[in-house]
């Protein structure tokens, strides 16, 4: 690891401040970015620890939740508004890491947190998103983890949050702060596909600070889950994972908010899917012809061809136990 400084931000302001220096790091629980320091991946010269900063999470009149950046991902699983109103959230944050690694992270550091491609984590592989410009070995070598959807010549990688998915099918906001003054964008748009810069990850501008994701209250016949496949039960990142929000209106599909995890380069918002759902009856043939119009696009590589299949039949498994759950 190479020297460091380390300052505990006072306030947003002063964060923002240390942060416009490009050698500076924000710190949220470290849970991967003290790995790739560990690794000499990220060689910050200072880290401004930003868990000081918004750790509450403020429940709205009309249902909805705004959720600070510092909110470790225990805290918010188990708050009682996420468990009964937002399963889907608290079901994907616990099929995350392991419970000391989810009692440190952060919703920010969540968000941020990078992929790993095992390729990324090896100094002696070429990696475009590690050292621009090198290569990917990941394209002709082992990549049964990796994306089907939003790949690019220069990098296939997955992202490997699970809340993210959640929050992308939530149509969650995230709230912005930079040195004049504040923004928002949807969590969706917030990741960049990975084109011929996948070192660029996000729409942050440099220095720019998450401070808070927002909820919208849910209808209240709207039911929520997240289903996670992986190669062992706990401690693993995700082979394919789907979350899900559906109201129905008699057999119909009023609303769906669907996201797919293990699969894209980014937290996948299905919106080919959602459209191919909204006003059909709620059934497996619409649940497999969205999600086979979804994954038209998909591009599997030589070790990850399964999962398209494997998408497929979990996007009609969750969506059918949404649409056949007693209230
Ligand atoms: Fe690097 Fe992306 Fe290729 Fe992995 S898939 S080796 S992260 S460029």
């Amino acid at each position: 690891m190479n020297p460091f400084g380390y300052v505990r931000a006072a306030d947003a302001a002063h964060a923002i401040q240390l942060g416009a220096d490009a050698r500076s790091k924000f710190l949220g629980g470290g849970t991967n970015l003290v790995d790739l320091m560990r690794e000499t991946i990220e060689r910050p010269a200072t880290l401004v620890d930003v868990t000081g900063l918004g750790a509450a999470i403020e429940e709205r009149e009309d249902g909805g939740l705004v959720i600070g950046a510092a909110v470790r991902n225990t805290a918010l699983a188990e708050h009682r508004a996420v468990r009964t109103r937002f399963p889907v959230l608290s079901r994907a944050i616990l099929s995350g890491a392991s419970g000391q690694i989810r009692n440190m992270a952060t919703v920010g550091g969540n968000i941020l947190q990078r992929t790993r491609c095992v390729y990324f984590y090896d100094d002696a592989a070429r990696c475009n998103k590690r050292s621009p410009g090198t290569g990917c070995d990941a394209i002709d070598g082992f990549n049964r983890q990796h994306a089907i959807l939003g790949g690019s010549a220069d990098c296939i990688a997955t992202h490997p949050s699970d809340m993210c998915v959640a929050l992308a099918a939530l149509d969650a906001v995230v709230h912005l702060r930079h040195a004049n003054g504040e923004r928002t964008l949807p969590l969706a748009d917030l990741h960049r596909l990975p084109g011929d810069r996948p070192d660029l990850e996000t729409r942050l501008e440099p220095g720019e600070l998450i401070v808070a994701v927002e909820l919208r209250a849910l209808p209240p016949a709207a039911r929520s889950t997240y289903r996670k496949v992986r190669d062992r039960s706990s401690y693993a990142f995700a082979l394919v994972s789907v979350a899900a929000v559906l109201e129905l209106d008699g057999g119909a599909i009023k609303h769906v908010g669907l996201a797919l995890g293990g699969v894209g380069t980014k937290p996948w918002r299905a919106l080919e899917a959602e459209q191919a759902l909204v006003g059909r009856p709620a059934t497996p043939a619409s649940f497999r012809a969205a999600i086979e119009a979804e994954l038209v696009s998909a591009e599997p590589r030589s070790g990850n061809a399964f999962k398209v299949e494997l998408a497929k039949r979990t996007v009609v498994a969750v969506l059918g136990e949404l649409a056949g759950e007693k209230r």
